[in-house]
């Protein structure tokens, strides 16, 4: 078994993009900006925004947090995205989910200017990505595939299982690996016989949100598996959505948890938001 070591793969990305930054900010005199937005108070979201703040410092990039009340309206929500959408020293705007339940989700990821969607959640960009054209990617799948290709793991023809259907990850996924020709395979809670089709995997994506609920029998011998999934049991520790002693023994390659698919998830959205800037920026 070969573990698929995310965080050191996050790392070599962004020492990368640090020199990028650096010439960009050499060549065209601006420097790529990312504009957080956060909506109430949810403890987790404000330790992943001070943490894509502070990865954004470190690489020299401009960030700005914009926090704002729980009770806030939608149309004042909007107003403020629409001032991001026209800050020039802002290229990509990122809103933390979840947002309130009185507020559309869609509407606000919407309302996020097509060339700042670095998160790949604006309508225009999920259909360019269903087309198959050039756009913003989600972040997370974006990792995932990043990761597979970096270890040079064959998607050409694989059978491809993804276990999950949400917006930000399981659909970007498979629309991901389709467009890399493996043969995809959905699968979410109403999905039959899920052990058996996972079986069928050589490359298998949970991102499912159920702790550990993907067993090691579930794993076809040799397989890929990519977890995508960061759950805290009750004694504090983070697991994914897999089973991760039982998955070792079968799986060819395997991401952990923590280590694996999110570190990749934060040097996707920096990656997304220097490329912003190039496309924003006059650029020699
Ligand atoms: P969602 O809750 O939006 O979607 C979960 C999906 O899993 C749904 O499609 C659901 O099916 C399916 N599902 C749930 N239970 C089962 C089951 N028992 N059998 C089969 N399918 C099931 O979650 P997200 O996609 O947002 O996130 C998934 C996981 O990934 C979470 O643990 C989250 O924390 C993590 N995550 C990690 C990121 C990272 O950076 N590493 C980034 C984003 C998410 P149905 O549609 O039928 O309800």
């Amino acid at each position: 078994m070969v573990l698929l070591d995310g965080k050191a793969f996050a790392e070599k990305i962004q020492i990368q993009l640090k020199s990028d930054v650096a010439l960009f900010v050499q060549r065209a005199g601006v420097v790529p900006g990312l504009a957080a937005v956060r909506v109430g108070v949810n403890e987790a979201s404000r330790i992943y925004v001070n943490k894509k703040a502070k990865t954004c410092k470190e690489l020299g990039m401009h960030s700005e947090k914009i926090e704002l009340p729980e009770d806030i309206s939608e149309s004042k929500l909007i107003d403020e995205i629409e001032k991001l959408n026209r800050n020039p020293k802002i290229h990509g705007i990122l809103v933390q989910l979840p947002l309130p339940k009185h507020i559309s989700t869609p509407k606000i990821q919407n309302s996020v200017r097509v060339e700042k969607d670095v998160d790949g959640f604006n309508v225009v960009n999920v259909g360019r990505l269903a087309m198959g054209e050039s756009g913003f990617v989600p972040c997370t799948p974006l990792g995932v595939l990043r990761i597979l290709e970096e270890y040079r793991i064959p998607i050409e023809g694989a059978e491809a299982v993804i276990v999950g259907r949400s917006q930000i990850v399981g659909k970007p996924m498979a629309q991901l690996l389709l467009g890399r020709h493996a043969t995809v395979t959905i699968c979410h809670s109403k999905t039959r016989n899920l052990p058996e089709v996972c079986r069928k995997a050589d490359i298998l994506v949970a991102a499912t949100g159920k702790a550990e609920m993907i067993r090691g029998d579930w794993i076809q011998k040799g397989a890929t598996v990519v977890d995508v999934g960061i759950n805290r049991k009750e004694d504090g520790t983070l697991v994914g959505d897999v089973d991760f002693a039982g998955a070792k023994e079968r799986a060819g390659w395997i991401t952990p948890v923590p280590g694996g698919v999110g570190p990749l998830t934060i040097a996707m959205l920096l990656s997304n938001t220097v490329e912003a800037a190039k496309q924003q920026v006059e650029f020699k």
